[in-house]
């Protein structure tokens, strides 16, 4: 752990001014925080940004927040400058997990910590918590939505009334992204005993992660490579019943896609498309019938906890974690507080969208 603690006591006892302590972050009353966002190009990331910014400004800290618009030196810089302005902790989204290592032992050299925020950053023994959501878990609500779509099972997980054999198509995430083979693994932890069974058919083949993934969760890369499957794989005439999508920009792609291939009429149903974020958009996808499902990470509450791990280290006090076990980065394992989403689908966004205030009504109109 970083040691502004144990700095502040060995200056104090050779007797420097309280002013030298002030500077190594002992009293970090209105401290400056350095909070990176990876693109706005994502609402999600928009809400995010806005959220911690606020929620820090409330209790008096002073905040820079960035966004890099998906270019990884731009990230790096940014970190630089916020370590030269004096940052005091920071709250980073990286773009590329792997990318950062430079940057944050400079960081760790000014007793600077870092809280990596929603994606854990890879490789690097100076990341000192991670705050997101039980990302494995998404996974598993985004296999079994596809399940539900499809009536391969019921919505209280019992034999649905659908035999197959159904084809499917898997989207992943960006592959430098840590939070998407866990999405991947998730839901296919769920759809494998079905496609063992027979039930289930990815027709393409295309079933690894490598080669499902999505880099920079494109939108219109994903959209080629549905409009590749389309060409390569259905051309006979067979149809898609479901394509796992692992976040609604990619679910737009996908929805472009079959679109241009006459899926959404009368004759051709939409297949069961899933999704993530509870984005504007594929929300009214979802409330035209288009997009089966998403999964709504609230970033409101992402934000209060970040923002009260970033108020507890700055005090030199201990976080509140609440998994200490399951993101190891390739150099430790950080101590992590994972929160829970909901699953949306038709019949609950206005319950969980509006009436908890996320949403207004005429957002979604
Ligand atoms: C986030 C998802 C998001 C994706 C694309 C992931 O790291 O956890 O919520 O859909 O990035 O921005």
């Amino acid at each position: 752990a970083f040691s502004a603690a144990a700095l502040a006591v060995s200056l104090s006892a050779c007797g420097s001014a309280e002013k030298t302590v002030d500077q190594k972050g002992g009293d970090t009353e209105g401290a400056l925080v350095g909070v990176t966002m990876p693109t706005k190009s994502s609402e999600r990331w928009v809400h995010d940004g806005d959220n911690i910014k606020k929620a820090l400004e409330d209790k008096g800290y002073k905040v820079d927040l960035q966004y890099a618009e998906n270019q990884i030196p731009t990230q790096a810089n940014q970190l630089e400058n916020q370590i030269t302005k004096g940052a005091k902790l920071l709250i980073v989204a990286s773009i590329d997990g792997k990318a950062l290592s430079n940057q944050l032992e400079q960081a760790k050299a000014q007793n600077i910590p870092v809280i990596s925020y929603d994606r854990l950053i890879l490789d690097s023994p100076n990341v000192d918590y991670y705050a997101s959501f039980d990302n494995f878990k998404v996974g598993v609500q985004q296999g079994t939505s596809l399940l539900t779509g499809l009536k391969v099972i019921n919505a209280d997980g019992s034999p649905g009334s659908a035999t197959g054999p159904l084809n499917i198509e898997l989207f992943g995430g960006s592959p430098d992204d840590n939070n998407a083979p866990f999405f991947f693994k998730g839901a296919m932890s769920v759809l494998q005993p079905h496609i063992d069974k027979g039930t289930l058919v990815v027709k393409s083949g295309q079933k690894d992660f490598d080669i499902a993934a999505t880099l920079r969760w494109d939108p219109a890369t994903a959209q080629r490579r549905m409009e590749d499957l389309i060409t390569s794989t259905y051309s006979g005439g067979e149809k898609i019943a479901g394509v796992l999508s692992p976040y609604d920009g990619i679910s737009i792609g996908i929805l472009s896609a079959l679109k241009s291939s006459g899926y959404g009429t009368a004759g051709q149903p939409w297949p069961i498309v899933t999704g993530q974020d509870a984005e504007v958009a594929s929300v009214k996808s979802i409330i035209a019938g288009e997009q089966y499902a998403t999964v709504h990470k609230d970033t409101r509450k992402l934000a209060d906890v970040t923002v009260k791990m970033a108020e507890s280290l700055l005090k030199g006090e201990k976080p509140e974690v609440n998994n200490e076990t399951d993101y190891n980065n390739g150099k430790k394992v950080v101590p992590a507080y994972l929160l829970d989403f909901v699953a949306i689908d038709k019949s609950n966004w206005e319950k969980e969208l509006v009436e908890t205030g996320y949403y207004t009504a005429d957002e979604l109109k």
